[in-house]
């Protein structure tokens, strides 16, 4: 059997059954030829590997020959069943045969449709299984029919079983599981544990939490932030905050007239917290002692649907083992929260939230609402509890708990030994920003009284997952020694935490994508350059969530603008940290908890994030070439930020080139020249570059546009000839830093700062990657020594390929030999702290291929800056999603080594010696392509057929890729 064209690889997660429905001859057939029952063992062989998985089988076929073949061969006793469809007509599906013989395969089998795969190979049988919402449907095309079963909602199209695979991976690869309860690392997997869906977010607290040393269940909208004044340091600074929202998680319980649950005061004889990645969901289950000998097993599942964004969902269960008494339980929506869920900004004044109202909503709902006190958002939250016992609705009457911020109910029941008592919270998120609503209380209210059970809500949940798995996976198959870490759960970890920051339901909103998720008050839920990191990985999956994004920047512009007037400039001059209205959000102070001092903050000078915003429409331009977004605000903000480079840079006679002084680069540890009386650094080679390459895209975009839209254009900035003409010269003589031997200097003036002696600091401290901190409370500065906190120059190697840096170079009139990166590398990695989690990520990428070890090294620590917390106590108060996402990124670029140059996409693949096959799916242009990697050949499957042909290049060859086409690249050495 040929096994030409795409391969689906079957996760055993995902799936409880394969449904075979297909007629005559896959597994065994009667060859007139031969006389003889021949076996087609590719066949065979899936179904023996689908059952070693413990994934069960049936056939459906109709009529006796099929079974008899099947007998005959020997083979029937390999499926759990047989099932002969002509029998299955069930009278209320009448007209529906091929769906009543997939349901009722399903049926004896006893599994869910939903967990279900049906291989199918005609239209009728494949719509059938669309119809029957079964979770994957496969249709088989041996005769060029492929187009009328992907119409008929297959799922993938293969040419012949062969063609499926059973993928091996253990079940740890998309589970994140904790045995134990450590409070000592609570606040971590808070973090860690946080569920959302691009709209809202909640921290994985337990239901039962409330803020204290340890936990800190936190509620975040996304864009809910709000402004509080402080006096502090003798000044007034204000800030704005992203705002902890009332907790609707609030659910405990007591038993008789001990204290309420708390795992702290009772014996844990047991302890399990899972994070479900493919499906979303957190669970938990507590076996537990208290102190009259009572044991329990304690259970929660809880998700923040991805389908309904303004629902999250909790079941508790609580089973007693050797006891009979009174059980009370408490739910509630508490909004007596403040933000304190960031050390450093404890100091400042956290008291977000004016209660409005509480109410009680028919027999077993409460509804709170409160409202921000500066910006008047206003938040209701209706949440339903019901109670159930042995599969019954309990009903009893109910307490009401109300406190300013704070409603609640309280009821009690009796459990006896062996009873489990079931409970099931509903809670509805809206706020006054939501569309299509009156009030919103009033549609929090109208949401609770329709919302469904628990397992309904749950199941919907987990298909919007599996439909964004579909698209967000990288698949892998390790060769044995995995990177020694499980890598692929910890790259689904990234993507997951990164979907729920920003999702498909994020893009009708108007939020930008913060440094660090939804999940923790740190660094005040900003926006800042990361997205940088962030949106090549969306823009390859669901360009729409980029562009949304790319246009809260875009509905910021006039404020950049007044931002680059106000300091003297034109153009647009974006903030360093964003928040609700893209004014500076960078704090005016910052708390060094190692000297207590506060400090200055100047990392706003880091002009460079208005290149990032430049870089990124355009990467998202090369993506999809989406020409309407461009003429419609891309453009704008690429000329807009361009002109502001231009009204920086100044010309200065005694270099004979531009120049662009009092700024700072990415590394924060240099803010200016030591002992200087004001900050700011002179000619930072990569802002430097990045606004050569600015200018020059900008000029290029005005190229790019329809004669009529850049006539427009021109005239609304207005944008003059001679002003474009001055970019072009800003373009070719921007002054670009070296010192000695092709080493490109931070700085103008970075080689006169003196050498940090690493090892003494090492060994005084132990952890040093912020130095700068360090330096401080030692009465010194980051200023005087050849130090950085990140990568800096190295970005310019992580942003541009050999060639484009060529070019960029070539074009100012500096040599540029390749020998350039590898010496820079070297010269900045020796003298790098990784103070920031992006830092490893830039040096796995530039060292991936002239030092792969310790490429690997950074990639490791780079993957693990979460979960290991490698920045000892920063993950408690949020993930960092740049780090996240950039991992994911950097392997799909190592892996494939796509890019998108002059209108052609590039695989220039080379699978690690650690990975035996890798499995990704990406978007380009309209084009959704499949892409597998293996060690022998890269299979391109587009599966879009019949639209415009793209140019694709395999290594250096440019081939024409119509939609819906496959190929083979060969990569035999
Ligand atoms: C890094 C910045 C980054 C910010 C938010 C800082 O520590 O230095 O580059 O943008 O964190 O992630």
């Amino acid at each position: 059997m040929s096994t030409a064209g795409p391969i689906v690889a079957l996760l055993p997660r995902d799936y409880d059954a394969v449904l075979f429905d297909l007629d005559g001859g896959y597994f065994a057939r009667y060859s007139e030829q031969h006389g003889a029952i021949e076996v087609d063992q590719a066949a065979i062989d899936l179904v023996r590997s689908l059952r070693a998985q413990a994934i069960r089988t049936a056939v459906i076929a109709t009529g006796n020959e099929f079974a008899a073949v099947q007998e005959a061969a020997g083979i029937a006793p390999l499926f759990d069943i047989y099932v002969d469809g002509s029998e299955i007509i069930r009278p209320e599906l009448e007209g529906k045969p091929p769906l009543d013989a997939l349901l009722e395969a399903a049926r004896r089998l006893g599994v869910e449709p939903l967990r279900t795969v049906v291989v199918a190979d005609t239209v009728g049988e494949v719509e059938a299984g669309h119809m029957g919402r079964f979770g994957l449907v496969i249709g088989i095309d041996r005769s060029g029919r492929s187009q009328a079963l992907r119409e008929a909602g297959a799922d993938a199209v293969v040419t012949g079983l062969a063609n499926i695979r059973v993928s091996l991976e253990p079940p740890s690869a998309w589970v994140l599981a904790y045995e134990d309860f450590d409070p000592a690392r609570e606040g971590i997997r808070e973090s860690l544990c946080a569920l959302g869906n691009g709209y809202f977010e909640t921290r994985g607290a337990a239901p039962w939490a409330r803020a204290d040393d340890i936990r800190y269940p936190g509620t975040y909208l996304a864009g809910g932030y709000n402004r509080l004044r402080t006096d502090i340091a003798g000044r007034v600074v204000e800030n704005e905050d992203l705002v902890n929202f009332p907790n609707w998680l609030a659910l405990e319980f007591r038993i008789a007239d001990e204290d309420w649950f708390d795992e702290r005061k009772v014996r844990i004889l047991s302890h399990r917290q899972e994070l479900d990645l493919r499906s979303g969901l957190l669970s938990r289950a507590i076996r537990f002692e208290d102190g009259k000998g009572r044991r329990s097993t304690l259970t929660e599942r809880r998700l923040v649907s991805m389908v309904d964004m303004h629902l999250g969902a909790i079941e508790l269960t609580l089973t007693a083992e050797n006891w009979s008494a009174r059980i009370t339980v408490r739910t509630a929506i508490d909004g007596r929260v403040v933000n304190a869920g960031a050390k450093l900004y404890r100091k400042f004044n956290n008291q977000h939230l004016e209660p409005l109202t509480g109410e009680i909503v028919g027999e077993d709902g409460v509804c709170l609402e409160v409202r921000t006190s500066q910006s008047k958002l206003h938040v209701a939250q209706a949440a339903r509890t019901q109670a159930f016992k042995g599969g019954k609705l309990v009903k009893t009457p109910r307490r009401t708990v109300r406190e300013p911020g704070y409603i609640g109910q309280a009821f009690g029941m009796r459990l006896k030994p062996g009873e489990t008592l079931v409970l099931e919270k509903l809670a509805m998120l809206h706020t006054s920003r939501d569309r299509a609503i009156s009030q919103c209380a009033l549609a929090a209210r109208k949401a609770m009284a329709r919302a469904g059970r628990f397992e309904a809500v749950l199941s919907d949940h987990v298909l919007a997952w599996m439909h964004l798995w579909r698209r967000f996976d990288i698949h892998m198959e390790p060769a044995g020694r995995d990177f020694g870490l499980n890598a692929p759960m910890m790259l689904r970890l990234n993507m997951f935490h990164l979907l729920q920051a920003v999702s498909p339901n994020s893009i009708d909103l108007d939020i930008g994508v913060p440094a660090r998720g939804w999940t923790g008050e740190a660094y005040q839920g900003h926006i800042f350059w990361d997205e940088l990191f962030i949106f090549p990985f969306l823009n390859f999956r669901m360009p729409e969530i980029t562009r949304s994004l790319l246009m809260y920047r875009y509905r910021r512009l006039d404020e950049a603008r007044a931002a680059a007037k106000s300091a003297g400039f034109q153009g647009a001059m974006f903030p360093w940290q964003s928040g609700s209205d893209g004014q500076e959000e960078t704090q005016e102070l910052n708390l060094n908890p190692r000297s207590q001092r506060w400090v200055p903050d100047n990392s706003y000078l880091q002009r460079h994030v208005g290149s990032a915003i430049a870089y990124n429409v355009w990467q998202y331009f090369q993506v999809t070439r989406d020409i309407e977004f461009l003429q419609f605000a891309g453009a704008e903000l690429m000329l807009e930020i361009a002109r502001f480079w231009a009204s920086i840079a100044s010309f200065s006679k005694e270099k004979g080139r531009y120049e662009i002084r009092g700024v700072m680069g990415p590394d924060e540890f240099h803010e200016g020249y030591p002992d200087a009386p004001t900050p700011g650094l002179d000619n930072n080679a990569y802002t430097n570059i990045m606004a050569v390459w600015v200018l020059r895209r900008a000029l290029d975009v005005l190229r790019l546009l329809p004669d009529l839209r850049r006539l427009e254009l021109m005239r609304e900035l207005p944008l003059s000839a001679e002003e474009t003409a001055r970019w072009e010269d800003i373009s070719r003589r921007m002054f670009v830093p070296f010192h000695g031997n092709g080493v490109i200097s931070q700085f103008e003036g970075y080689e006169k700062l003196i050498e940090l002696d690493w090892e003494d600091y090492r060994r005084r401290y132990g952890n040093i990657q912020r130095l700068d901190l360090i330096l401080e409370a030692e009465n010194d500065t980051a200023n005087r020594y050849k130090l950085s906190k990140q990568a800096d120059v190295l970005m310019l190697f992580y942003l541009f390929s050999a060639e484009e840096l060529s070019d960029l170079f070539t074009h100012l009139g500096y040599p540029f030999e390749y020998e350039t990166i590898p010496r820079n590398v070297t010269y900045y990695d020796r003298r790098s702290s990784h103070g920031s989690t992006l830092s490893r990520v830039v040096h796995a990428w530039v060292l991936a291929r002239s030092n792969r070890p310790r490429a690997m090294t950074y990639f490791a620590e780079a993957l693990q800056s979460d979960l290991s917390d490698i920045q000892q106590g920063t993950t408690a108060e949020g993930v960092h999603l740049g780090a996240m996402a950039g991992t994911v990124d950097l392997m799909q670029r190592v892996t494939t080594g796509v890019e998108v140059t002059s209108d052609v996409l590039r695989l220039n693949p080379q699978l690690p010696a650690e990975l035996e096959r890798l499995d990704l799916r990406i978007r380009y242009r309209g084009h959704t392509l499949d892409l597998h990697l293996t060690r022998d050949a890269l299979t391109v499957h587009g599966r879009e057929p019949g639209i415009a042909p793209i140019r694709l290049a395999f290594k250096d060859e440019v081939h024409d890729f119509p939609g819906g086409s496959t190929r083979v690249f060969d990569l035999g050495k």
